[in-house]
């Protein structure tokens, strides 16, 4: 059986950021002052004409933080690793392996490791991202959940020779998009590319067809697209997949739960996904606790205080894609209704203190 998980923690990836209800978490974890120091200090984004010439600027300080470019940014790979680091202590980590089987009854979760061990557990929860094999064992098929927003988006770590002094750039112009991340390390930057696309059945580990496809779409686009392209053969990260949203009635099927991308991925276009993961499982675990363990109890709550949070991070997302792929100008936006979407989707839901609540059956389970 195929068994192709990494066996560690991944460095590196895209740049995640965390606003508003997100920030609060982080702080309720008492991590603020490890994500900060981890933070990729972009100071904003201009936006750039095909000639480079800046049409807008978005400063990372503005709208409190929680703007374009947010004042909490970090590397994925960065954010795992400040959780791992605070975890690892009470928590079992296995790298490498995978689920390979499961069945549930009325008292608890068998489930068969790919690499051969069996274990038993109270609840299972899936945050195994958008392409969730959890979800597909115990949901039904991704094809059911996935939503196809029309676009694909691609992203590679380049040289930054492009002077790029810690602020981000974006090129949009007629569906396509070109765009560069500063990264802590100056000598680095990470390039995003995007291209509108019907319909997307690319084989995930099919890389040459990828890159091909990439170069093709994005030719002749202007700004510094063709030196970004450059790069692509020596990419040590390249990634490209379609954009896409999950969506699902239910979030839980007995004693299996699903969150963050897995149940309800909202996009990279949302810019909100790590968040909505980060307070996701803020309250999945809170309200679990606050149950009493009950699942249908807890992952009901979980499911109920989540749902307009997701709902409008993933608006925002489908208004992105539809804004970036059009090839008509965008009308103008009702602002009174684009001001109260947008505090739906940074304020997030209410996040009760769970202090006080029993949040622990480790003495239970000293294995699991
Ligand atoms: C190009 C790009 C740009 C983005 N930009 C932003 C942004 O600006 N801001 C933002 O907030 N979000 C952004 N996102 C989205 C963000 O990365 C995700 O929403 C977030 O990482 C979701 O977290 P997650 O833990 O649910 O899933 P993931 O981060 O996808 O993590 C899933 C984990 O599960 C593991 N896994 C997968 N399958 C299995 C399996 N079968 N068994 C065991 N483990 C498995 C994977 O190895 C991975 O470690 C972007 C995403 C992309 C791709």
């Amino acid at each position: 059986m195929r068994n192709d998980r990494p066996s560690g923690l991944r460095p590196g990836g895209q740049a995640v950021d965390a606003r508003g209800a997100a920030k609060e978490v982080v702080r309720r974890m008492g991590l603020e002052e490890q994500v900060r120091a981890v933070c990729t200090r972009t100071a904003g984004a201009y936006a750039v004409d095909a000639d480079g010439k800046v049409l807008e600027t978005f400063r990372a300080d503005a709208d409190g933080g929680d703007g374009y470019i947010a004042e909490i940014e970090v590397l994925r790979g960065d954010l795992s690793r400040v959780l791992y680091d605070d975890t690892r202590g009470d928590v079992a980590y296995v790298f490498g392996d995978r689920i390979a089987e499961l069945t549930q009854d009325a008292d608890g979760v068998d489930v068969t490791l790919a690499r051969g061990g069996r274990r038993r557990f109270d609840l299972v929860i899936g945050a195994d991202g958008l392409h969730s094999e959890l979800r597909s064992m115990v949901f039904g098929p991704r094809e059911r959940f996935v939503r196809h927003l029309g676009m694909v988006l691609a992203f590679f770590t380049v040289p930054d020779g492009f002077g790029l002094d810690g602020w981000a750039r974006d090129h949009n112009d007629a569906g396509r998009s070109a765009g560069l991340r500063p990264l802590p390390d100056p000598t680095r930057a990470i390039a995003m590319l995007s291209f509108p696309s019907s319909a997307f059945n690319i084989d995930h580990r099919d890389i040459e067809t990828q890159k091909r496809l990439l170069r093709e779409q994005m030719a002749g686009f202007g700004w510094e697209t063709a030196r970004i392209l450059e790069h692509l053969d020596d990419a040590p990260d390249f990634y490209l997949d379609q954009v896409a949203q999950v969506v699902m009635d239910h979030w839980h099927l007995g004693r299996v739960g699903l969150l963050g991308d897995a149940a309800f991925s909202a996009s990279p276009m949302s810019g909100a996904g790590s968040g909505l993961a980060l307070v996701g499982a803020y309250l999945l675990a809170g309200e679990l606790a606050a149950a009493g363990w009950a699942p249908e109890a807890g992952f009901t709550r979980y499911e109920e205080r989540m749902r307009d949070y997701v709902a409008a991070n993933q608006e925002i997302g489908r208004m992105h894609v539809q804004m970036l792929t059009s090839a008509e100008p965008a009308p103008e936006p009702d602002m009174e209704s684009l001001t109260a979407l947008i505090e739906r989707a940074v304020g997030g839901p209410e996040l009760p203190d769970y202090d006080g609540v029993a949040d622990s059956r480790l003495d239970r389970h000293p294995d699991s």
